[in-house]
């Protein structure tokens, strides 16, 4: 799971879908007990609390009826206090069991709509019952019968809420979030300049630059057990296994607390990657804000591969092989990450052909817009 965004505003992830399931499963628990044979009718409230009415009615255990009216109040992320009613009620109340199902109960103001609208239907008894509470800002003496979780005054979406008409769909909680990193991914084939490109980078925009492949020949110079690990690979011109680059690589960001933001060169380069990568700055409240791609052609970067191995020492540079398999494994296994970053719109390319200040010039043009 990953941070979401919605017009300009990120969300990470909050109550994942079982917890939720769970919530209902005790609501409906509790209901079915206190109605017992009675046969209520169940009203969710529009637009927010289609998913949870639907959730909630699919477990409920005895005959039950459902109907809906349309409330609204929010606009953006905060409440306005004047409810509209856009759908009302048409069927007949009178003597019946009527219980409200809200998907989030705040301010209190719908709720106090909901009790106006109810007063003069001749209902037998009314009964609220909400998915979500915030006891903080709630404002009414007005009672709640069924609350599934008690949570802080943060604005959620997903699981039928909405920022601005967005987020509907996603089938679970997620919370606000401003993420106070920039971090980028330097994307491009062996030998595309990334390395070089970062160096500068770093500077400009005072970020930390995180080569995985420097990492490794760190490790592997010193004879570590990670080093031990990945020579073999790194010499054959493999990639290193997941879960080992993975678990560095979170090593490596937790080593620098409070800042800016991290260029990652050579990471990831897999979509597991990607998606651990993703998780994992999830849990932070932080995100990919792009990835750039320098675009440089094969034949171009074997001749400059060559180049470098006489002066890198790094036996992965000086063989052809060796470098033909480097692109074997960037087309077969990296490549499609562009498609991965592209769905969220964050795939930036870059010309990677010409003189390195025209390169960083390109590539600044675009960190300056993220
Ligand atoms: P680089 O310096 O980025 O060209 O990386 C050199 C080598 O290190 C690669 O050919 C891989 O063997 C290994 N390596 C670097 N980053 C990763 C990664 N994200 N996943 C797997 N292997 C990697």
């Amino acid at each position: 799971m990953s941070t979401v965004k919605l017009h300009n505003k990120y969300f990470a992830p909050y109550l994942s879908k079982e917890k939720i399931d769970n919530i209902t499963q005790t609501l409906v628990n509790q209901i079915a007990k206190d109605c017992g044979n009675e046969i209520p009718i169940f009203i969710g409230i529009l637009n927010g609390s289609f998913m949870f009415a639907a959730d909630f009615i699919r477990k409920y255990p005895r005959a039950c009826e459902i109907s809906f009216v349309k409330l609204a109040s929010y606009v953006g992320t905060s409440s306005t206090g004047t409810v509209s009613q856009l759908v009302g009620i048409n069927e007949d109340l009178t003597g019946r069991t009527v219980i409200i199902l809200e998907d989030i109960i705040d301010t209190g103001s719908t709720l106090q709509k909901i009790y106006e609208i109810f007063k003069d239907k001749n209902v037998g008894t009314l009964k609220i019952a909400t998915l979500f509470f915030k006891p903080t800002v709630f404002k009414k003496e007005l009672p709640i019968d069924y609350i599934g979780l008690s949570i802080p005054d943060e604005f959620i979406v997903g699981y039928g809420l909405d920022y601005n008409n967005l987020g509907r769909n996603i089938d679970s909680i997620y919370k606000i979030t401003t993420p106070k990193m920039t971090n980028i991914v330097l994307f491009g084939p062996p030998g595309a300049g990334k390395g070089t490109q970062a160096d500068l980078l770093k500077d400009n925009y005072n970020l930390v630059h995180i080569s995985t492949g420097d990492v490794f020949r760190y490790n592997i110079k010193n004879e570590t057990e990670l080093g031990l690990l990945a020579k073999s690979y790194i010499n054959a011109g493999n990639l290193v296994p997941d879960e080992v680059t993975i678990n560095m690589l979170q090593a490596e960001v937790e080593k620098n607390a409070d800042v800016k933001g991290f260029i990652f060169d050579g990471f990831p380069r897999t979509s597991s990657q990607a998606e651990a990568l993703d998780a994992f700055l999830a849990t932070k409240g932080e995100t990919i804000n792009g990835m750039i791609a320098l675009e440089v052609s094969e034949d171009l970067l074997v001749d400059r591969l060559l180049e470098r191995g006489k002066t890198s020492g790094r036996p992965d540079d000086q063989d052809e092989s060796k470098i033909r398999n480097r692109f074997n494994e960037y087309n077969t296994k990296t490549a499609i990450l562009k498609d991965y970053y592209a769905k969220q719109n964050k795939y930036f390319g870059v010309d990677g052909v010409g003189s390195i200040e025209d390169i960083t010039d390109r590539l600044s043009t675009i960190i300056d817009t993220l």
